[in-house]
């Protein structure tokens, strides 16, 4: 059995879950925060695309 650390979401700090102690999650993301991160990408690319 392994010693397990909580997973808070780097958006809205809320726990998502765990993982083993000496494994790490960069810029984990709870689900809700994941689409908005992923639907404001597709915003900003559709700006990018935009200007050019
Ligand atoms: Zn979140």
């Amino acid at each position: 059995m392994y010693d397990t650390k909580i997973v808070i979401c780097i958006n809205c700090k809320k726990p998502i879950g765990e993982i083993e102690l000496d494994s790490t999650m960069d810029n984990p993301l709870c689900g809700q925060c994941a689409l908005e991160e992923s639907f404001s990408m597709t915003k900003s690319r559709i700006k990018i695309a935009q200007v050019m």
